[in-house]
């Protein structure tokens, strides 16, 4: 009667899966030997920490079955590692705790790396958009610099007091052709025509020759002005005599310095 109890009677028990005989045999042994009662209180122990680390879930009765066979033949092996099953959780949740925290140091980079990327392409794209928004206001502020010179061109083509002046080459320069809308009323000039292009470091400037007084400048010229005509805007009222273009220095200048390239006499058109 005092032998001791069967080794996988102790788990069992502790799991509530001892029952019957068994069951009676085993506390009734246990009552009379403290080395069971021990033994017991490990695998309860043991048990405890099983449900604490196993998922919460009620195993049907053929992993049960399986369960309390494995039990009984890893008995020893799990008594060595009864120790270290202490210790795991505890080693376990440090390990996840670092993990956690290198986790979250990794997610913190990569959304400091995500919003400084999210910044520096809105930056960009804000950028992109300015200079979108340049070209835009450009070309807008050009096309209405266009609208207006054809505004002013229709007016001034429609215009029955509109003088038409044609230009001539003169000996010695380089050669072209060119014509003058011209409309005192309104001060406008519109200027067409085609020159054989200036050394780059020359310009062509119109003026406008007026009865009485020096030349008044009309504006740089380009070498083909036949495509889109240049429109000028002088002092309203004043008489003119004689258009003229001359060869300045690059940019143009207050009073013509340079040869007469084109010359047309108003009224000779
Ligand atoms: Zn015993």
């Amino acid at each position: 009667m005092n032998a001791h109890a069967n080794p996988e009677d102790f788990d069992l028990y502790a799991l509530g899966a001892l029952d019957g005989e068994d069951k009676q045999q085993f506390e009734a042994h246990l009552r009379s030997c403290q080395d069971c009662r021990k033994q017991l209180a490990e695998a309860q122990a043991m048990s405890v920490l099983i449900g604490l680390t196993a998922p919460l879930l009620a195993p049907p009765p053929t992993v049960k079955a399986k369960l309390m066979d494995t039990i009984q033949k890893d008995r020893s092996a799990r008594e060595a590692a009864a120790t270290q099953t202490v210790l795991k959780p505890a080693r376990r949740k440090a390990h996840w705790g670092l993990r956690f925290s290198l986790g979250f140091a990794m997610t913190t980079i990569v959304l400091a790396l995500v919003c400084s990327w999210l910044w520096k392409m809105d930056t960009l794209h804000e950028q992109q958009l300015g200079h979108a928004m340049a070209r835009l206001q450009k070309s807008e502020a050009q096309a209405e610099r266009n609208q207006a010179a054809m505004r002013a061109m229709t007016r001034v083509m429609s215009a029955p007091d509109t003088v038409q002046v044609s230009l001539a080459h003169q000996a010695g320069t380089p050669p072209g052709t060119a014509r003058v809308f011209y409309n005192a009323r309104m001060g406008i000039v519109v200027y067409s025509g085609v020159i054989s292009p200036a050394p780059s470091d020359k310009s062509y400037q119109l003026w406008l020759v007026p009865d009485s007084g020096a030349p008044v400048s009309a504006g740089l010229v380009e070498a083909d002005q036949e495509s889109g005509a240049a429109v000028a805007h002088l002092p309203q009222g004043l008489a003119a005599k004689a258009f003229a273009v001359t060869m300045e220095p690059s940019g143009g200048r207050p009073q013509p310095t340079g040869p007469k390239v084109l010359i047309g006499a108003v009224g000779s058109a």
